[in-house]
């Protein structure tokens, strides 16, 4: 065990006490020459004391921690990890069985392993890196997960294309690093429902397990109602809708794949279903369009307005607009499941928007329930910024 090596400035070790699992470029005193992008390195305090060890990568996040301990990122340690994971899920009620077959086994940071991300879908594990040191190791983890679980999955797809912050020369950022996903499209199943899941082209790792919990409170919400889902790509919302009882289901999105898959998974659940209409539409025009009191319940799930900090400003003015018009048309007594995933904001900004939009429609509004991501997207607690999901249950009178 070679790594290089990386001092930190004095008192610069205590973020790491406390478990923090970055370290930024400002900590940084000096660091071995020869240091590159992916590259395993060990960390020790400015008295030489050894701290952690990580994946190094040039930019303000300059290592990304793997252990605390002084030990070899091989395979063995990526087994343990992906153990561990796979151990948590299971407490959480997340093992496969009849009625769900498809869970995230790997949350980054809040599964100690900055910069991956894993999927399990049916037989097929999807797999993504936002850091180049997992990137280079992928091949690694991808032997580890297959010796692990080799009575689950049998395919291994790697999804980086937009997720890394450059493709070394020369490397695949797409593609399967075992088996061939054939024939597993249709498989996945969650919560009794069955979802077509298109990895290979769809988006994120193929489906939005973080809208698990949350599309189950609105089945519970929707019996006899007229449903809006805006924003709804492979019509998660939808199909938990339907099955509650939903009156009508409208699905809209501006992707004509993503109405496709829509459309593939209500006729999957619910065969040729005339409660369901699917729409490919722009989501505001739409709103704008419609008739007021149409819906009683109103799903906005849209993209994330706010992929960084400096485009803050303008993605709040985007939630304010887009949750003042949902407010604006929704029936007496209906209900509106508002949601950002953008990390940039915040809880309380994101609320702060919303209760803007509640002025400017007009409407009296209270909030039902505040909704996060599900148990298999943990938080660290060091890494508050984990907490991508926001979302709110409004109200309407
Ligand atoms: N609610 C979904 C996930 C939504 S992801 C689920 O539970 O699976 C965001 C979706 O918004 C994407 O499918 C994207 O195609 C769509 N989208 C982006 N901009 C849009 C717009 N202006 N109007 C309608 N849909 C849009």
């Amino acid at each position: 065990m070679n790594y290089k090596k990386i001092y930190l400035k004095k008192g610069k070790e205590a973020s790491l006490q406390r478990f923090h699992p970055w370290i930024f470029s400002g900590a940084v005193a000096k660091k071995d020459n020869d240091i590159q992008d992916g590259d395993i390195a060990e960390v020790y305090d400015c008295e030489g004391k050894f701290a952690a060890v990580g994946h190094y990568q040039q930019g303000s996040i300059m290592l990304r921690i793997l252990s605390f301990r002084k030990e070899e990122i091989n395979i063995d340690f990526f087994k343990r990890r992906l153990l561990k994971a796979y151990e948590a899920r299971k407490g959480m009620g997340l093992d496969y069985n009849d009625n769900q077959n498809c869970f995230r086994l790997v949350h980054g940071e809040g599964d100690f392993l900055p910069g991956l991300i894993i999927d399990f879908y049916a037989s097929t594990a999807v797999m993504q890196a936002h850091s180049v040191g997992m990137h280079i190791q992928r091949g690694m983890i991808c032997d580890a997960l297959t010796e692990l679980f080799a009575d689950k999955i049998d395919s291994v797809y790697y999804k980086s294309e937009n997720t890394l912050p450059y493709l070394p020369e020369d490397e695949e950022s797409e593609c399967y690093l075992a088996g061939n996903g054939a024939g597993h499209e249709a498989a996945a199943v969650e919560n009794g429902l069955k979802f077509a899941i298109d990895w290979e082209r769809g988006q994120k790792t193929g489906f939005f397990i973080d809208q698990r919990e949350n599309r189950k409170l609105l089945e519970h919400y929707s019996k006899g109602k007229n449903v809006l889902n805006l924003f709804c790509y492979s019509g998660g919302f939808s199909c938990y809708a339907l099955r509650g009882g939903a009156a009508l289901v409208h699905s809209v999105d501006s992707s004509a794949r993503a109405i496709s898959l829509a459309d593939k998974n209500v006729e999957a659940n619910f065969g040729g279903c005339p409660r369901h209409r699917s729409y490919v539409a722009d989501a505001f025009e739409f709103l704008q369009q419609s008739e007021k009191g149409m819906y009683d319940v109103i799903v906005l799930d849209p993209p994330a307005f706010a992929k960084r900090r400096s485009a803050l400003n303008n993605a709040l003015q985007g939630y304010k607009r887009l949750n003042a018009k949902a407010l604006e048309k929704i029936k007496p007594g209906g209900l509106l499941l508002t949601f950002s995933c953008s990390q940039a904001v915040d809880k309380n900004q994101f609320r702060l928007a919303v209760f803007s939009a509640a002025v400017i429609s007009g409407r009296k509004v209270r909030i039902l329930h505040q909704l996060t991501q599900p148990s298999d997207h943990p938080i660290n607690i060091c890494h508050p910024e984990g907490e991508y999901l926001k979302g709110l249950v409004l109200y309407v009178e």
